[in-house]
C-alpha cells in the first residue's frame, strides 16, 4: 500500500470509529435525559459545559489544535444532546392541540393556553378578499415582498418612531416581507449565524429562538430571569455568556410570556454591549402595539447589526394569514431574502395585497391594543383575587404566574386542569419554569369562567 492510501485508510477508519460512538452517545444522551426528566432537572447544565469547554481548551493547547474550530464542535456534540434530551416537554402549542382533540370529541375547552387574539381582523381585510381577484394579485413575485407592501410598512414604521419621538428613517430596502414574525425569527438564526456559532436567549422566552438555533447547530445560552428581579436581566448575566463564539442576543419585549418591557437603562446597556462585542440584535416586537406605556423599539438605537421582526398576527388579529415582516439593514435583508427565495418563493400575492390593505386600519389596531389592555387589567386582578403571584404585565397577552404552594408542579397541574375544559400554558414549555404557567387574555366572560374553575381545581389539588 502506498502512503497515500496507508493514511487515507487511517482517517477513514478514525471517521468510522467516530461515528459509531456518536451513536453511542446519542443513547447514553437520550436517557440521560430520560433520567433528568424524572428526577426534575434541567436539560442544560451550563456550569458543566463550561467546565467541559474548560478541558477542551486545554487539551487543544497540549495537541496544538484551534480553540475556537474545537470549540464550535463541542457545541454542536453539546446541541446533539440537548435535542436528545428535550422530546418531551409541554408547550402552549402541545396543550392547544390536546384541547383541540378534546374539543373533537365534543368537550368544551376554554382555552387560556392560546397565543392569538380571538377578535375579528380589521374590516378592510374582508374587502380585500373581495377584490384581489379581479387585481389579478396572483402571481409570482420578488422574495423580499411587492413594493407597495414593503413601502407601506416603511411608512408604518416611519410613523411609529416619530410617535416616540425618534428620527430613525426607515426606507423600502430595509423591509422585507415574511410569512409571519415565525419564519422571520427562523430566517434571521438560519442565515446570519453558522454552526457552533453562540446565541443568547433571555428566559423565560417563546420557545422557537431556541428551537430555531438547535435545528441549525447552534448553541444557546439561556440567561434565566427570575419572578423576584422582575424578570430583568442583569448587565452582569448578559456580560458573563459572552464569548468569542457568542453572535447574537434575541430580545422579545413586550415579552412572551410575562408581558413585561425592558427597563430603559437596561435595554441601552444591551445594545452597548452588543455593539461592543459586535453581535446581532434579534429583537422581536411583535407586541410592540400591545404595550400600555411607552415602547422603545431597538429600531431607534440605528444599529447596523438588529434585525426588527414584526407581524400582522396579533394587532391586526391575523394569525391564519401567516404574513409580517423584517426591518433590518439592506446587506442583511440580502441574505434572509435569498434563504426566502429558496425555501418558498415569495409570500402569496394576494395576502401580501390583504396585508396592504389592513395597513390603512389603524383604528381596529387601536381598538384591539385597548381590548386587550383591558383584558389584562381583569386577568391581573382575577389572578391577584384568587392569590397567584406574578408580575403585572407591561403589554403582550398574558400572565405569567405561579401558586403560592410550595414545589408546585405546573404541567401535571395543566393536565389535571384540561380535564376540567380548561387549557393552560406549562411553564417549562418557556424555560427552567416548572412552577409557572402561562395565561392568556381572552374574552372577559370566558376569562372569569376559567379563572373559577382554575381557582377550584388549584384548592381541590392541594387538599
Ligand atoms: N414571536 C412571538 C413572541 C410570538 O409569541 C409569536 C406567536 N405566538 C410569534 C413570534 C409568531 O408570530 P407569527 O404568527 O407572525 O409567525
Amino acid at each position: 500500500m502506498s502512503d497515500i492510501e496507508e493514511h487515507r485508510k487511517k482517517i477513514e477508519d478514525v471517521t468510522l470509529e467516530m461515528i459509531k460512538l456518536l451513536k453511542t452517545r446519542t443513547e447514553i444522551a437520550k436517557k440521560i435525559g430520560e433520567a433528568k426528566a424524572s428526577l426534575g432537572m434541567t436539560v442544560t447544565d451550563e456550569e458543566r459545559e463550561d467546565a467541559l469547554r474548560t478541558q477542551v481548551a486545554k487539551l487543544c493547547k497540549e495537541i496544538d489544535l484551534d480553540q475556537s474550530t474545537a470549540s464550535k464542535f463541542l457545541n454542536l456534540l453539546l446541541n446533539e444532546s440537548v435535542k436528545a434530551q428535550s422530546d418531551n416537554k409541554q408547550t402552549h402549542l402541545s396543550m392547544f392541540l390536546k384541547a383541540k382533540a378534546l374539543e373533537e370529541q365534543g368537550k368544551e375547552i376554554i382555552h387560556l393556553e392560546v397565543g392569538e387574539p380571538d377578535f375579528k381582523s380589521p374590516k378592510e381585510v374582508k374587502t380585500a378578499l373581495a377584490e384581489v381577484y379581479d387585481k389579478g394579485y396572483g402571481k409570482y413575485g420578488p422574495a423580499k415582498g411587492i413594493s407597495e407592501l414593503r413601502y407601506e410598512i416603511s411608512e408604518h414604521e416611519n410613523h411609529l418612531l416619530l410617535g416616540f419621538g425618534s428620527e430613525a428613517e426607515i426606507e423600502v430596502e430595509n423591509i422585507m416581507v415574511c410569512p409571519g414574525a415565525r419564519f422571520a425569527v427562523y430566517l434571521a438564526i438560519t442565515t446570519l449565524l453558522n454552526p457552533g456559532d453562540e446565541i443568547i436567549v433571555i428566559e423565560p422566552a417563546w420557545p422557537a429562538y431556541k428551537d430555531c438555533a438547535l435545528n441549525d447547530g447552534i448553541k444557546v445560552r439561556t440567561i434565566k430571569t427570575t419572578l423576584e428581579t422582575k424578570w430583568e436581566p442583569s448587565v452582569d448575566q448578559i456580560n458573563n455568556a459572552i464569548n468569542e463564539n457568542t453572535k447574537m442576543v434575541v430580545l422579545n419585549y413586550p415579552n412572551n410570556p410575562t408581558g413585561k418591557k425592558l427597563s430603559e437603562n437596561i435595554q441601552d446597556n444591551i445594545i452597548e454591549i452588543a455593539k461592543k462585542h459586535d453581535l446581532y440584535v434579534l429583537s422581536d416586537e411583535i407586541y410592540s402595539e400591545y404595550t400600555s406605556t411607552n415602547f422603545k423599539s431597538v429600531l431607534e438605537y440605528n444599529y447596523q447589526k438588529s434585525i426588527i421582526t414584526k407581524s400582522f398576527s396579533k394587532s391586526y388579529a391575523m394569525t391564519g394569514y401567516r404574513i409580517g415582516w423584517v426591518v433590518a439593514e439592506p446587506s442583511i435583508i440580502d441574505k434572509m431574502s435569498k434563504l426566502q427565495a429558496l425555501s418558498l418563493t415569495n409570500v402569496s400575492e394576494p395576502i401580501q395585497y390583504v396585508a396592504l390593505q389592513a395597513l390603512k386600519s389603524d383604528e381596529a389596531v387601536a381598538e384591539n391594543s385597548r381590548i386587550i389592555k383591558s383584558r389584562l387589567e381583569v386577568l391581573a386582578k382575577s389572578a391577584k383575587d384568587i392569590g397567584l403571584e406574578f408580575v403585572e404585565p407591561d403589554g403582550a397577552m398574558y400572565l405569567f404566574a405561579k401558586t403560592k404552594y410550595k414545589d408546585f408542579d405546573a404541567t401535571k397541574f395543566s393536565e389535571k386542569l384540561l380535564e376540567r375544559g380548561v387549557a393552560i400554558a406549562p411553564g417549562e414549555g418557556f424555560g427552567d419554569y416548572k412552577e409557572f404557567f402561562r395565561l392568556t387574555a381572552i374574552d372577559e366572560t370566558r376569562l372569569i369562567e376559567g379563572m373559577k374553575i382554575l381557582d377550584t381545581m388549584l384548592k381541590e389539588y392541594h387538599e
